[in-house]
């Protein structure tokens, strides 16, 4: 069998990018597919009027020089040119009784802070500040320099020494939630603001802390710009190493001929031949139509008709003429009764602004979002219905009325609405029920994220799978990490040795 030439990628979102690019790199010659008129896939914003809604990026992991990740954002020319905005404070939580749990990236300031709230959970304070600050000595990109499969001897022993100091609290928080956490506090207030200080209570603690920690060395900013701009980067990165993108060109199946994949068609009947396809699109989509489930063997079934949890979320965003700079960025308040929307009961709603990059709205003005668990099948089940349309409605109406309760007048002020439904998501990115992140981060994930999943199918050559499917958990950085070892995987089987570069400043 001789070498391969030319590769196929199936998705123009984060993963896809960043394979393309170092497929490029490694003198591929590739095509991406994307469903979509833009790059991005998840990682994206819209405009609507005088507004920039980012649907995307709070954290990127690998913004600050010399931190884990960053060389390789630099590979994808994403950082070129292209401040950090880094905040000192994850987000704020509001308590019913008046009180304030302020989220501090910084570990003594976050000790300080809690045990200010509760002196009597002082002791708890500091082996979560102590769990924080050992995190931040802990480079993840020892788990993704090099896919597993490739590993040697050597490799797993180097791979062992540097996780070895970690390996006691990445056991004890990364199997406990925030919400099991959260239980050991005496304070009532800080047992329900805990539970919801790194964003959802099923979070492994040790997520959250590796998340606070490398806010706090600066390796976890918000790209100015926003999302999109940031995705574009890596569009502009990949098309300037000689990649080629088609737009509005859906992949219907993945073409097989002797358990080898040879090729992709797509919805228009275009048949395109490549020898080497990578998929950077919806797992389920990938192994259940793309290919007719013909190569899934017992895990990966269980994997997709099992019970893990998934993200599927609502996003409602809205422009207002007020500038809300000098408000927290992201305040999660806890409600006194729990509110019904779209069918399913929330305790806390978390508002968060954008008025720390001017670049997304005018001068004076604020693009607003809240981001909500939701139920798919209630969406979809009213998709195509005028009912579908009030019911967006009625959803940004009652949160409207509780963020008017800490913003008084600011109904009168709103200038644009928007809401996505997780069919949104599923419509513009093909994820399934609309996930945002693949499989959620919870204890059951974190084991495989921390095993990782296949990045080929049992019985088929030439087929690699990428992004936030084989990556539980998922993130742009996790993905592009994925797009990156497929890469590997296949200079490997070709015999090349992988290369990389980084542009100049100006792409
Ligand atoms: C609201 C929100 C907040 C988030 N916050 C963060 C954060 O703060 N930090 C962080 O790192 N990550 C965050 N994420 C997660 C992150 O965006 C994703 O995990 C990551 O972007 C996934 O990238 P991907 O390339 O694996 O998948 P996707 O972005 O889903 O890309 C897949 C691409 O494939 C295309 N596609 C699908 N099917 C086909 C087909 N049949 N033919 C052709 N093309 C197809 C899609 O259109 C899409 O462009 C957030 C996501 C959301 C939605």
């Amino acid at each position: 069998m001789g070498k391969s030439e030319t590769i196929a990628i199936i998705g123009a979102g984060i993963a896809g990018l960043a394979a393309g690019c170092y497929a490029q790199m490694n003198g591929y010659e590739t095509h991406i597919f994307e469903l979509h008129d833009i790059p991005g896939g998840l990682c994206t914003a819209w405009e609507r009027k005088d507004y920039i809604f980012d649907g995307c990026i709070h954290y990127l992991f690998g913004s600050g020089p010399g931190q884990p990740f960053y060389s390789m954002w630099e590979e994808l020319g994403a950082m070129q040119n292209r401040p950090m905005l880094n905040h000192d404070q994850l987000l704020q939580i509001w308590g019913q009784d008046g009180r304030t749990l302020t989220v501090y990236s910084d570990p003594d300031r976050l000790e300080a802070e809690i045990s200010a709230l509760s002196p009597a959970d002082a002791r708890l304070a500091r082996e979560l500040a102590e769990g924080v600050r050992r995190f931040t000595a802990f480079d993840m990109t020892v788990m993704y320099t090099k896919p597993r499969s490739l590993m040697q001897p050597f490799d797993y022993a180097q791979l062992g020494q540097q996780m070895l100091p970690f390996v006691l609290p990445l056991i004890k928080f990364g199997m406990t939630p925030a919400r099991r956490y959260a239980a050991r506090f005496q304070d009532p207030f800080l047992r329900e603001a805990v539970a919801r200080m790194f964003g959802w209570p099923e979070m492994p603690m040790m997520a959250g802390m590796q998340l606070l920690a490398y806010m706090h060395n600066g390796n976890a900013g918000f790209p100015a710009g926003g999302s999109l701009a940031f995705a574009r980067a890596l569009e502009q990165r990949y098309l300037a190493l000689g990649g080629r993108i088609s737009y509005k060109a859906q992949v219907e199946q993945i073409l097989v001929e002797h358990d080898r994949a040879v090729g992709v068609r797509l919805y228009n009947d275009e048949v395109h031949h490549a020898d080497v396809i990578i998929s950077a699109a919806d797992g389920r989509g990938t192994l259940f139509h793309m290919l007719d489930g013909r190569y899934v063997n017992a895990r990966l079934r269980k994997l997709y008709t099992g019970d893990l949890p998934l993200q599927s979320m609502m996003q409602i965003s809205l422009g207002v003429n007020r500038d809300l700079h000098d408000h927290p960025h992201w305040i999660t308040y806890l409600l006194a009764a729990p509110m019904l929307i779209a069918g399913r009961e929330h305790s806390d709603i978390s508002v968060q602004h954008y008025s720390f990059d001017p670049s997304l709205a005018p001068a004076g003005k604020s693009a607003m979002t809240v981001l909500l668990k939701s139920d798919y099948d209630y969406w979809q089940r009213i998709y195509g219905r005028r009912l579908y349309d009030t019911e967006q409605l009625q959803v940004a109406d009652q949160l409207l009325d509780l963020i008017e309760q800490h913003h008084p007048g600011i109904r009168g002020h709103v200038e644009v609405t928007d809401v996505a439904t997780p069919v949104s998501f599923e419509r513009y990115t093909g994820n399934w029920q609309g996930s945002t992140c693949g499989w959620l981060l919870t204890p059951r994930t974190m084991r495989l994220m921390i095993e990782g999943l296949p990045k080929t199918l049992p019985g088929l050559r030439n087929l690699y799978l990428a992004g936030q499917w084989v990556e539980p958990g998922g993130s742009v950085t996790l993905a592009a990490a994925s797009g990156r070892n497929a890469v590997q995987l296949i200079c490997a089987a070709d015999g090349r040795h992988f290369a990389s570069s980084t542009p100049a400043l100006h792409l």
